[in-house]
C-alpha cells in the first residue's frame, strides 16, 4: 500500500526527479500486476516481458491492453482477493460491453489524492462548496470520485448528483455553492433555467464550473463555442477534466487552462499512432495509460480509444508535469469521407459557429470500404435557410460536403436528449465495426 502524501508536490519538481519517481513506481507496479493479476501474469509469460528492473522506456516491450481485452476476460484482471475489495462499478457503456472493475481500501483513497490534487489545481479549497451533478449511485464512478476528492480537500460536496433543474436552482438559492461540477451542456441548460427562475447566474454563488464528459476547449486550447458560452452566461471560470473508470488517474487543467495535468506518481502516458508507435510530442494519437499503485484492477498501457496529444512546455502555474490536450474525438469515432480524416467534433464546431443553427447532430453509416456516408441534421431558426446553403457552409470550412437535412427543433432535441444516454449525444455511429 503507497502513501502518496509525500508526492503532494512531486508536479513541481524537476523533470529528472519526477521521472525518478515516477519509475520507482512503476517497477512497483510492474511487479504486482505480474504476481496478482491472472491476466497480465499469463501475458508478460507470453510476451517473454520480465518485469525485473522496469523501465520507463522498456515499457513498450509489454503489449497494450484493450477495453475488449477486459471485456473478453473481466475476471482475469482482478488483482485482488474478494475479502480487500470495497466497490465495485461498470464502466459507462458508450462502447461494447460494459467492463466490471473493483476497487480495494486502496484504491479509493488513491481516487481521492487523485481528485484532490486535480481540483486543488483549478484553485478549489476548503472553504468552498461543491455542487455535484453527476450521480453517486447506479454503479458510475464519477461522481464518488469528485465526491472524495472535495472531501479530501476539506470543501463541502452537495451531492445533488442527477437531480432535476428545478433541484438544482434551489440548492443554489439555498447553500451557495462556489464549484459546480457537471456535464457542460447540462451547466448551460442550468443557468438558462435558474436565469428563468429570478438568479442572475453571473451574480450567483457559483465562480467555478468542473466540466466531464464533453470538451471545452479545442485543439488550440482555446475555449470551444460551448466553453465560450459557459463562460458568458455563469461569469465563471470553466475547467475541464478528463478521467476514465478503467484508469482512475485525471488530467485536469490548472488555472492556467492550458492542458490537463499528469499526476506523475499516478500514471504513465504514452500518445500512440495506429501502428501502436510511440509519436513526437504534440503529434496526435491515441491516449494510451499506465495507472500506477491500482489493486483491485491494475492495468498495464491501457489503450483510452480517446485521441489527444501531449504538451510539453512548461506551465506558468510552476508544475513541471507533462499535460494532455483536450480529447479531440474517440478513435472509434473518426471519420473518413471523400478520403478526408474528420473529427466529428470539427463538424459540430463548424455547425456551431453558423448562427442560424439552433441544433445539430451527426449520422454516420457504412457507404463503401474507402469512405463513410455523413448526415448532419440540423435545426434552424430561419426559414430563408435550406440544407443545400448550409451543406456549403460547411464543405468551406471542412473541405468535403456532407448530406445536410433540416429537421425540427423538437425532433433533433428527443433524438440528443434521449433518456437512453446520460450525456447528450450528438454523434451516432451505425457503422459495421
Ligand atoms: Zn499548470
Amino acid at each position: 500500500m503507497i502513501n502518496f502524501s509525500p508526492y503532494r508536490d512531486i508536479e513541481f519538481a524537476d523533470r529528472k526527479h519526477i521521472r525518478k519517481i515516477q519509475e520507482s513506481l512503476l517497477q512497483k507496479h510492474a511487479r504486482y500486476c505480474a504476481e496478482n493479476s491472472p491476466f497480465y501474469n499469463r501475458l508478460l509469460e507470453k510476451a517473454g516481458v520480465s518485469v525485473d528492473d522496469m523501465t520507463l522506456e522498456r515499457l513498450t516491450d509489454i503489449p497494450l491492453t484493450s477495453k475488449e481485452d477486459i471485456g473478453t476476460d473481466n475476471d482475469a484482471f482482478i488483482a485482488a482477493p474478494s475479502e480487500r475489495i470495497v466497490d465495485i462499478v461498470f464502466s459507462s457503456g458508450t462502447t461494447g460491453v460494459p467492463t466490471k472493475i473493483a476497487y480495494t481500501e486502496h484504491d479509493l483513497r488513491r481516487l481521492a489524492y487523485n481528485e484532490r490534487q486535480s481540483l486543488e489545481s483549478t484553485g478549489i479549497g476548503s472553504t468552498d462548496r461543491v455542487l455535484l451533478t453527476c450521480t453517486m449511485d447506479r454503479c458510475f464512478v464519477a461522481g464518488l470520485a469528485y465526491f472524495l476528492g472535495t472531501r479530501s480537500i476539506g470543501a463541502a460536496a452537495v451531492r445533488n448528483g442527477h437531480g432535476t433543474l428545478e433541484s438544482h436552482t434551489e440548492i443554489i438559492r439555498r447553500i451557495v455553492p462556489t464549484v459546480v461540477i457537471g456535464v457542460p451542456s447540462f451547466l448551460l441548460k442550468l443557468a438558462v433555467h435558474l436565469d428563468a427562475s429570478g438568479i442572475d447566474p453571473v451574480g450567483s454563488s457559483v465562480q467555478k464550473l468542473i466540466c466531464i464528459g464533453e470538451p471545452v476547449r479545442g485543439s488550440d486550447l482555446q475555449p470551444l463555442p460551448l466553453g465560450r458560452k459557459l463562460k458568458e452566461i455563469w461569469d465563471a471560470d470553466v475547467y475541464s477534466t478528463y478521467a476514465s473508470s478503467e484508469t482512475v488517474s485525471t488530467f485536469c487543467e490548472c488555472t492556467e487552462e492550458n492542458g490537463g495535468h499528469l499526476h506523475p506518481e499516478l500514471a504513465v502516458v504514452e500518445i500512440l499512432d495506429e501502428g501502436g508507435q510511440k509519436v513526437e510530442t504534440g503529434e496526435t494519437g491515441e491516449v494510451v495509460l499506465t495507472p500506477l499503485a491500482v489493486e483491485g484492477m491494475p492495468l498495464l498501457r491501457f489503450r483510452t480509444g480517446d485521441i489527444s496529444f501531449l504538451i510539453e512546455e512548461a506551465c506558468a502555474c510552476g508544475r513541471r508535469s507533462i499535460r494532455l490536450g483536450p480529447i479531440l474525438t474517440r478513435k472509434k469515432q473518426m471519420i473518413k469521407l471523400k478520403g478526408t480524416t474528420l473529427y466529428p467534433q470539427s463538424i459540430a464546431l463548424a455547425l456551431e459557429e453558423i448562427p442560424v443553427v439552433k441544433e445539430h447532430f451527426l449520422e454516420v453509416s457504412s457507404d463503401n470500404t474507402l469512405s463513410d456516408a455523413v448526415t448532419v441534421h440540423v435545426a434552424v431558426s430561419d426559414s430563408d435557410w435550406d440544407a443545400g446553403r448550409i451543406a456549403e457552409l460547411l464543405q468551406s470550412r471542412l473541405r468535403v460536403k456532407p448530406r445536410v437535412i433540416i429537421e425540427p427543433l423538437d425532433v433533433i432535441h428527443n433524438q440528443i436528449f434521449s433518456p437512453r444516454y446520460r450525456k447528450p449525444m450528438r454523434f451516432i455511429d451505425r457503422r459495421e465495426s
